[in-house]
């Protein structure tokens, strides 16, 4: 089944084709490094790993570019408001450039921590301001800007197609303006491109432009990264719902304008998580860390495989309960990859076993969770995939579980869905497999006394023995 994603621009599913074969050009909205990103943050990037998972599962040699905004993202997230990064500076006492330093740290070692592939480039808004400059250089020349007091503005009216992408109102967009609105702007959806530094105001982070110190606007960065490294038309462009209307449509408005050509073919937009059935605030101090899951027991696997559950264009749902589920779901899984060190490739249960109706797991079930990942990122429907073969196999004989085809789909598993099933499941030392032995060996005599000795010994070093009619299989203690 090919490969399929609801795209924004067309509001539809549509088939994946890139502009060359083989090769996919990817673009995704990074974080403004202001803060510790909380779980609602790192659900988007959690996603689009696996976006990126399946793309190479197609095939795809993927060229992805990441931004940081470090600089211009202001707190109204409209044109006014303090920029985020000297307002985290003055709270914490700091430069704007050392915050950004120590959250753009912070990121990067989340990605780390989360087991994310990192993209080929992760770009800084600082150090591409030559880039913007250039831009609402060609968008001047354009005739498509006007300056005020405080900047440099697109004209919105300018770009005809404007309220296509998020099906904006524009004629209720300026009934509901609201009344403290920069007056001297055209249009209530007119942006800024480069702010100018308030007069008698030193700003930690300011640039020159035509004499005068300022700083690019959020939007532009964006277009000018993507542009300068990727392209004038890119495949894929992804962020969250909250960039549709303002963010990602300013990005379409000033790229295409600039350039004349579609910016990008694909755009794929995650949905929110919401903690407890509210919604991620501040006030409610909600807004839970990696460290603050650490710190309850629970780890990055167990936080992917509680996203997972969820589609990423539907509304999620995180609790403790829900993760705690999670986890049990991911112990579970681990239990079922450590049958691979406990199943031996004999000709018996691979190759002849294989085309045997009785041998579990069958080939087939790695393509098929490939495809429900293909189909939209249908993670739920690959999980729901994987618990009904990993049934299968846990009630099997062992002398039915067919050790290639396991192992064929736990490396489809993890190169998916980033379980790292096969790494977090080492076999059991030899000293154990020992008392496993003679534990085997007790029972054969009716020792029990002995066989229970050894089963606690086991315990001890979180291994439990599960007896079959057939052979005792260890698992790892839950
Ligand atoms: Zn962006």
């Amino acid at each position: 089944m090919a490969l399929k994603f609801h795209n924004t621009l067309t509001g539809q599913i549509d088939e994946f084709v890139s502009i060359l074969p083989g090769k996919v050009s990817l673009y995704t909205c990074g974080p403004t490094v202001y803060n510790y990103p909380h779980i609602g943050n790192w659900a988007a990037y959690i996603y689009w790993d696996v976006l990126v998972r399946i793309l190479k599962a197609n095939n795809y040699d993927v060229t992805r570019v990441m931004n940081i905004t470090d600089v211009g993202h202001l707190v109204s997230d409209a044109d006014d408001g303090e920029d985020k990064l000297e307002k985290g500076a003055r709270r914490e006492g700091k430069t704007a450039w050392e915050v950004a330093k120590f959250y753009t740290e912070v990121f990067i070692d989340g990605m780390h921590r989360l087991g994310l592939i990192m993209p080929n480039e992760i770009t800084k808004a600082t150090e591409f301001v030559t880039e913007q400059i250039e831009l609402v250089r060609k968008l001047e020349a354009k005739g498509v800007t006007y300056q005020i007091d405080d900047g440099i503005y697109f004209d919105t009216s300018k770009f005809p197609s404007y309220a296509d992408f998020a099906h904006l109102d524009l004629d209720a967009l300026k009934a509901g303006a609201r009344v403290e609105a920069n007056l001297q702007k055209r249009n209530p959806s007119d942006f800024a491109l480069w702010k100018f530094t308030p007069a008698g105001e030193k700003r930690d982070m300011e640039w020159e432009m035509d004499g005068r110190m300022g700083f690019p606007g959020w939007h532009i960065e964006c277009s000018a990264m993507a542009l300068s490294i990727l392209g004038k038309t890119i495949d894929i462009h992804t962020g969250g719902i909250d960039h549709i209307p303002v963010h990602h449509t300013n990005e379409i408005a000033q790229s295409e304008t600039a350039n004349g050509v579609r910016f990008s073919n694909y755009w794929l937009h995650n949905n929110f998580i919401k903690v407890n059935g509210t919604k991620i605030s501040k006030s409610l101090d909600n807004g839970y860390t990696l460290d603050d899951l650490q710190a309850k027991g629970f780890s990055m696997l167990d936080f992917r495989m509680l996203l997972l559950q969820g589609h990423y264009r539907s509304e999620g749902n995180f609790t403790f309960d829900i993760l705690q589920s999670a986890k049990n779901r991911l112990k579970n899984w681990r239990n079922v990859a450590a049958l691979r060190h406990q199943v031996h490739d004999t000709l018996e249960n691979s190759n002849q076993k294989a085309s045997d109706d009785k041998s579990v797991p069958a080939y087939a079930v790695s393509q098929a969770i490939i495809e429900a990942i293909n189909d939209d990122l249908g993670t739920p429907q690959a999980l729901t995939l994987i618990d009904e073969t990993f049934s299968k196999i846990a009630n099997a004989k062992i002398a039915n579980i067919n050790r290639s085809a396991l192992l064929q789909l736990l490396e489809t598993i993890d190169s998916t869905l980033g379980l790292q099933l096969l790494e977090t499941t080492p076999d059991v030392s030899d000293d154990i497999k020992k008392t496993i032995l003679e534990r085997n060996q007790a029972r054969i005599q009716k020792d029990w006394k002995k066989s229970d000795s050894l089963r606690d010994q086991l315990a001890k070093q979180n291994i439990v023995i599960r007896d079959t009619d057939q052979t005792s299989i260890w698992e790892y203690k839950i």
